[in-house]
């Protein structure tokens, strides 16, 4: 941390600034030049409050040189992480396509779902039974009921099962219905309580980016679970929101070369939530690829305008076959298999 001090600065102002650091247990170098003193912190200063610092008389900016999370940085862990789910391998040379309708409605559709998943080669799959919803009045998901059948559905090809968390007393029935992987969505990335306690199991998450948060944020968000102890974290940029109308979301793929710069962690990309409509997933699903995402996330339903829940972005299960057949060709490219 670097303290930089105003030009009418004291000699008292200064020990007060260091004595400061003392208490959060830092040493310090104090600098003095002809317009300005600076005073380096030296020791950890992820413990020392930042605006405490700033608000100390004499002090006109504090500047962090630490990143202020540790376990998900890359430079805790050189290497790539790749996550085991049931076999499968997120992370690594193989992109994993995570694909399903957005929320379980039957069984009949996530039977047909299921099938749809395998016969297009992905070897994951997706459906909320508690579903996110902007208005109290749409359809809340299948709850608990949903559960059982997205197991049920996926059990038959040993899918393994992604769904989204929202209530942490849904976790008991999360683990009672064996939940591979939990999906943490937008709107909860910053719900503190929640990203405590699925750091305390060890179940894969994906941790889906706030649909205004930071880079920053989002890494921050990821520490909360990996301080727990589960360092089984995928991120999952699904768009941001902006001035646009024409579509849902933007989808940042400036942010899968920058998190992939700043974490071990697997990146995947939700193409469907980003566009809105099923006809801009294709392109979004090959710009996420060639840009180095580890997997994707991809609404996908049997009957996509009988759909309970963005009908409008689903894809059939044939055009996610054919898109599957595209994203050969650039993971290749890029010297990857999918
Ligand atoms: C979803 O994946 O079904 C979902 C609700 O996504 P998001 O949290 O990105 O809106
Ligand atoms: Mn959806």
């Amino acid at each position: 941390m670097i303290i930089i001090m105003n030009s009418e600065v004291t000699d008292e102002q200064i020990g007060g600034v260091v004595n400061k650091l003392k208490d959060f247990g830092l040493d310090s170098n104090v600098s003095r030049g002809v317009e300005r003193t600076v005073i380096g912190a030296i020791g950890d200063e992820t413990k020392v409050d930042k605006e405490l610092m700033q608000s100390l008389p004499g002090v006109e900016n504090v500047i962090r040189v630490m990143k202020p999370y540790k376990i998900v940085a890359r430079s805790y862990h050189k290497q790539d992480t790749v996550i085991d789910i049931n076999g499968i391998k997120l992370g690594g040379k193989e992109i994993q396509v995570i694909a399903g309708p957005c929320s379980v409605e039957t069984q009949d559709q996530m039977d047909a779902a299921a099938q749809g998943v395998v016969d297009a080669g992905c070897r994951m799959m997706r459906g909320g039974a508690f579903k996110p919803r902007t208005s109290p009045y749409s359809f809340q998901g299948a709850g608990v009921e949903g559960l059982e059948m997205f197991h049920n559905a996926a059990s038959k090809h040993k899918l393994p099962v992604v769904t989204e968390l929202m209530d942490v007393r849904s976790l008991d029935a999360f683990v009672e219905h064996e939940v591979d992987v939990i999906q943490i969505g937008t709107r909860n990335m910053q719900n503190f309580d929640l990203l405590k306690e699925v750091g305390r199991i060890h179940k894969p998450v994906i941790l889906k980016r706030g649909m205004s948060a930071t880079i920053s944020e989002w890494l921050m968000a990821a520490e909360y679970i990996a301080a727990g102890g589960n360092h089984n974290i995928i991120f999952c940029e699904r768009g941001v929101r902006s001035f646009e109308t024409y579509y849902r979301n933007v989808l940042d793929v400036t942010a899968i070369p920058v998190l992939k710069k700043e974490t071990h962690l697997p990146v995947i990309v939700d193409p469907s939530h980003a566009g809105g409509k099923a006809w801009m997933v294709p392109a979004l699903s090959r710009a996420a690829v060639a840009a180095g995402a580890d997997g994707l996330l991809v609404e996908m339903h049997p009957t996509p305008c009988e759909a309970w829940c963005d009908a409008d972005q689903a894809l059939t299960p044939e055009e996610l076959k054919s898109l599957m057949g595209e994203l050969k060709g650039i993971a290749q490219v890029i010297g990857r298999d999918i």
